[in-house]
């Protein structure tokens, strides 16, 4: 498990230089970056150049806002860490960034405007969309769901939710069919009555004191329950509690829907009938794939269900392309001369696919927007590999 950085500025700085000072400048990791691929590249020169610098800001003393509009470009994809494992040089560029953007904060250098609001929302409200507390759950109402509140309610397996399924009209939708695949599964689950957000907007934006609050507060939570495992909708939840919460979160076994549905069809658990014969692609969040390697679960899903066709883009796995929706980049807007999920989704269109296929909520939200700006909606369409599963089960 990682730790979080916590400390003043020195400590961040000294760490930083750490990482970065491994570097060797072979550059080969600006070719997988793809911030460079939309960017004007001499204002973003790839991984090694976000790298450099934060560098070279340590170093001359210049934390300010210019580096933090570099900083905050990074999707933290972790697509050049892998590049740079294959070298042997395994320099944590990620880690690296993310400690800047701490570093940021220490300074006083506060993230860009519409993060800000996210992290203000975060602290008042629990979520980063400023929604209320009280209408959390509503999107669970009718559903026939346990809702936790007390160790008494003996149940020990957590849906965990998350802020964008609790909160996005269209994420619900996922939430909803998640609940009812573990329902029909027979799982003996709840959701909990008070649910916060895990903490993972305020860790990859930097306000480490927030996520540390949220973090403490959670495992409390969780601890009080006696919850022993949580099924996780969003893979960024998924690595934060992995990654980053205290140890006490090691006890809880910890894991995404897809991984916990594959089990669930592989143990032939959930009913799947055919569907109508489709063409299917599946785009690997980075946070589920090269964060923490889980690439086949999801494919499995898709593989078992009698009527799709699985076919894979070209950059698939660990060479995935990220949607841009990652490292707080869901609240900041960047000109860029592309969108990376509108290149994405030509790139699921070049399959001939009939539905882009993905497992986290960032995912979903870009390459919809991208199939209405591109004016793809009557040829492709995007969905949650759980309500896939779940349109199997009733067919
Ligand atoms: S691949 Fe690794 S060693 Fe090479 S420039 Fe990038 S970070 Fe440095
Ligand atoms: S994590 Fe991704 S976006 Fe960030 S520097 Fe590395 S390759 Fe580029």
């Amino acid at each position: 498990m990682m730790a979080v950085e916590f400390g003043d500025a020195d400590i961040l700085k000294e760490k930083i230089l750490g990482i970065v000072s491994k570097c060797v400048r072979c550059r080969f990791c600006f070719s997988q970056c793809p911030v460079y691929e939309v960017s004007d590249k001499w204002v973003v020169q790839g991984a090694s150049g976000i790298t450099q610098s934060l560098y070279y800001g340590i170093k001359l003393n210049k934390i300010d806002e210019i580096l933090r509009d570099i900083l905050m470009r990074c999707t933290t994809c972790r697509s050049c860490e892998i590049l740079c494992e294959r070298i042997m040089a395994a320099v944590s560029l990620v880690d690296a960034i993310r400690m800047g953007r701490a570093l940021l904060f220490e300074e006083g250098i506060n993230p860009i405007r519409e993060q800000q609001k996210a992290l203000e929302s975060l602290q008042v409200f629990g979520n980063p969309y400023g929604m209320p507390t009280s209408k959390r759950t509503a999107w669970a109402e009718g559903r026939g769901l346990k809702k936790l509140a007390d160790p008494t309610d003996n149940i020990s397996t957590l849906y965990y939710v998350g802020c964008t399924p609790s909160y996005d009209s269209r994420v619900q939708a996922v939430a909803g069919s998640i609940a009812t695949v573990l329902q029909k599964g027979d799982i003996s689950f709840g959701i909990l009555e008070n649910e916060k957000c895990s903490g993972d907007p305020a860790l990859v934006m930097g306000e480490l004191g927030l996520f540390q609050m949220l973090a403490e507060q959670n495992l409390n939570q969780f601890k009080h329950m006696n919850i022993q495992t949580i099924i996780a909708t969003s893979p960024h939840d998924l690595n934060c509690f992995l990654k980053y919460y205290p140890q006490g979160i090691k006890t809880i076994e910890l894991k995404h829907y897809t991984e916990f549905f594959a089990d669930l069809v592989e143990q032939k658990r959930v009913p799947i009938r055919k569907v109508s014969k489709k063409r299917v692609t599946y785009h690997d969040p980075c946070y589920l794939g090269k964060h923490n390697q889980i690439y086949e679960a999801p494919r499995k899903i898709l593989e078992a269900i009698p009527g799709i066709e699985l076919v894979e883009m070209e950059r698939n796995r660990q060479n995935s392309l990220c949607c841009g929706g990652g490292g707080g980049r869901m609240w900041a807007d960047f000109e860029e001369k592309e969108h990376l999920a509108e290149i994405r989704v030509l790139e699921a269109l070049e399959t001939g696919a009939e539905v882009l296929a993905t497992a986290c909520p960032f995912c979903l939200i870009n390459f919809e927007d991208a199939v209405k700006v591109l004016d793809k909606e009557d040829t492709i369409m995007v969905k949650d590999i759980a309500e896939i599963l779940l349109e199997a089960m009733h067919s």
